[in-house]
Order: C-alpha cells, then structure tokens, then sequence
C-alpha cells in the first residue's frame, strides 16, 4: 500500500523514513522538498540517494486532490473546488490582499453543525477530511500561485482554518496539518498567523490551547443563548458563558492576547441595537482585563436555501458604531469574490445535497419565527 506524504508532519514522517531505515535527517530533506519547493516526483529531488527515491517509488506518493474547478474573481481572489471522492467536494480560497496573501481551507466534506445562515451547514454532513487533505489544499494553492506568479518568494502567509468543516470536530487530521504549516522546514507560518475558527467546541478549545496554539476565531453570531442556540445549534451544548470561560483559558496560551468573535449580520434577526448592546454587557461580563476580543462583521452572503437576508449597509454600520463606542475594536469584512460565490460551501452545495438536511433546515426555519419564547422552547425540546 502506498501512503500519501502530504499526511505527515515532520516528526510523523522522520517515522516512516525510520521504517524505512532512514536517519531523520533524510525526512527534513524530504519534507522541505515537498513543502518548500512543491516537488511531487521522487526524481526532482536531487539530493537524495538514488536508492532512496526507488524506495520511495515503490510505497510513497504525494498526492494532490484532483481539481474539479476554479474560478478567479476581478478582485483577485482564486477559489478552487477539489474532488474528494464519492461525490463529495471541498473548497480552498485564497484572498489576496496588499500585505498578505491568505488562504481558507476546509478541514470536513459538509458539516456536521448546521449553523442556520451556512451554506455548508445546508449541505449535511460526509466525512472528515485527512491531514494530506487539508494539507493538500495549501501545498496546490502555494505552488500553483508561485508558478503563475514566477515567484519562488512565499504567496500565501496565512492560514484560516475557516472553509467547510469545523475543525474541531476533525481535531486529530486538524493538528498535524497546522504543524505542516507552522514547521519552518515547511511553511514556516508564525502561530500569529494561522487561524483556526471554531463553532465553539468547548473541551477541543482547551486541547488545543495544550497541543498547539495557534490564533482562535469563534463564530458568535448571537449575543444570547436563544438566539445562539437557533442559528448555531452547537449552543445547546457548549452555552455561551461556557464558551466565553473557554476564550479566557485560550487566551492564556495563544499567540495573540486577544480572540476575534466572527458575528454574521443577519437582517432583522441579530442586527439590532438591542442585540449590540447585549454583545457589550456579555464582553464585559467576561473581560478578565483590558482588551480580550475583537469583533468582525461580516456581511451575510445570501443563499436561497437559507431564508435569511443580509443586513443593510446603515445597519451594520450602526452595530459596528455601537460597538466601538462601548470600547471594542471591531471591523466589518470586505466582502471578498462576490462574483464567484466565495462564500464558504456555495460551489460545494452544487455538487451533491449529502443529506435531507435541507428539509430539516427549512423545518428549522418554520421554529425559529415563532415568538422567541416559544423557539427557545421548541429547541429544548428538539
Ligand atoms: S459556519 Fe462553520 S460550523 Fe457552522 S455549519 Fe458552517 S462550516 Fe459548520
């Protein structure tokens, strides 16, 4: 059986090389090889004996995922759908902007959460994704860009663990590949810069604190439990005053002295001046000193399934206002790739419906306009 390079990290593959017979030091140059310079053929890598890259031939690859499409904005952005098989696709974006050069990678085919205003949420389900597929996704999205751009200088500089999936729920393929892109035999990214954002799974937040901390971004989306617990079902069982208790111990071990709470602006459900004020009473509540979080707005991006709108312009700008005047830093995100649906799951959502949970999302909806009594309720019950 061969085994796909792209699933080790150093020291899991200074471990293949050992059952090989090979020092480490041959892995490191193997790994460089691989992540560094993107060769995918034993034959390039020319400072390897001869005897190893035969050996090599015989019960290693590195294997890409095939690409189903790609589609590049005016704005710059590239987004590539990749096949993972059975009929399953998953997403990587990259976002260039003037001082950096991010990518978006998707770390689950579908999602098991079922947040209300995610295309991915729509989409149910399939499976986890290996380390070689995550790490796949940033190793074809450096070196494809390089090619184009003539460069051997680095392109991508950061990571977002913020594509289809959530993370947390794939925890044990998710670490190895964050230390492929931290390694400085790999990619050689600081910790300040790759992210990994969570729906809020509680106890794989303090794990990762121990494993490997890297910068945390927390999907919020509401001020309050009745309303999280709707639009991020999770919520039900990692509350908020859980979640924010599980920010603070983050904090104690990331490489940012701060935690950036994603808020997806939803027309007439969480836009509100009244729900602003109850994100200011939950920060402070929490707040063990000075500035602990950020917020970032982002613009919904509409899809029809969803039965939600995105907030207006003036609306956002009142909630940011609101914000910023109760002292914390708060952005609204630029809404990047527009024209070619660069929103998490949208190219995805084409390929295949996983499951019936597009019905169900839209028996979610008939609950959820219901007095918010009566929802908060409903969902107890569900
Ligand atoms: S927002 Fe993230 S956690 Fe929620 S359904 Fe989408 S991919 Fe999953």
């Amino acid at each position: 059986m061969t085994v796909n390079l792209l699933d080790f990290d150093l020291n899991g593959l200074a471990a293949f090389c050992e059952r090989l017979g090979e020092k480490r030091f041959r892995a490191t140059q193997l790994f460089r090889w691989i992540h560094q310079r993107g060769a995918s053929e034993f034959d390039q890598m020319s400072d390897l004996a001869k005897s190893l890259r035969e050996k090599l031939k015989t019960c290693a690859t590195i294997q890409a995922l095939p690409v189903i499409s790609e589609h590049q904005s005016s704005d710059g952005t590239v987004k590539w759908l990749f096949d993972v098989g059975a009929g399953n696709a998953v997403e990587a974006v990259y976002i260039p902007e003037d001082d950096r050069g991010t990518l978006c990678v998707s770390s689950q085919a579908g999602c098991a959460v079922g947040c209300r205003f995610c295309s991915t949420g729509h989409q149910g389900f399939s499976r986890n994704l290996t380390t070689a597929e995550i790490v796949a996704q940033l190793w074809f999205a450096e070196h494809t860009l390089r090619e184009r751009l003539k460069t051997t200088d680095r392109v991508i500089s950061n990571v977002v663990m913020m594509g289809m999936g959530e993370p947390l729920q794939n925890y044990s393929a998710l670490v190895p590949a964050l230390r492929v892109m931290l390694d400085d035999h790999g990619y050689g990214m600081s910790r300040r810069r790759v992210t990994v954002s969570t729906s809020g799974v509680v106890p794989m937040m303090d794990r990762l604190a121990m494993d490997c901390p890297v910068a945390l971004a927390v999907s919020l989306h509401a001020p309050n439990d009745p309303l999280r617990d709707d639009l991020v079902p999770l919520n039900r069982k990692y509350p908020i005053d859980e979640l924010m208790e599980a920010c603070n111990r983050y904090l104690e071990h990331a490489p940012r002295d701060f935690i950036t709470f994603e808020y997806c602006m939803l027309d007439g459900v969480n836009d509100q001046p009244e729900h602003a004020r109850q994100l200011v009473d939950l920060v402070r509540r929490h707040a063990r000193s000075g500035v602990w979080c950020k917020f970032n707005l982002i613009p919904f991006n509409p899809f029809p399934a969803s039965g939600l709108l995105r907030s207006g312009a003036p609306q956002v700008a009142a909630f940011a206002k609101l914000l910023s005047e109760a002292g914390i830093v708060t952005t609204v995100r630029k809404t990047r790739g527009d024209d070619i649906d660069a929103a998490c799951g949208q190219l995805a959502g084409e390929v295949q419906d996983r499951t019936r949970v597009v019905e169900r999302m839209a028996k979610r909806r008939t609950i959820a306009i219901q007095p918010a009594g009566s929802m908060a309720q409903s969902h107890k019950e569900a």
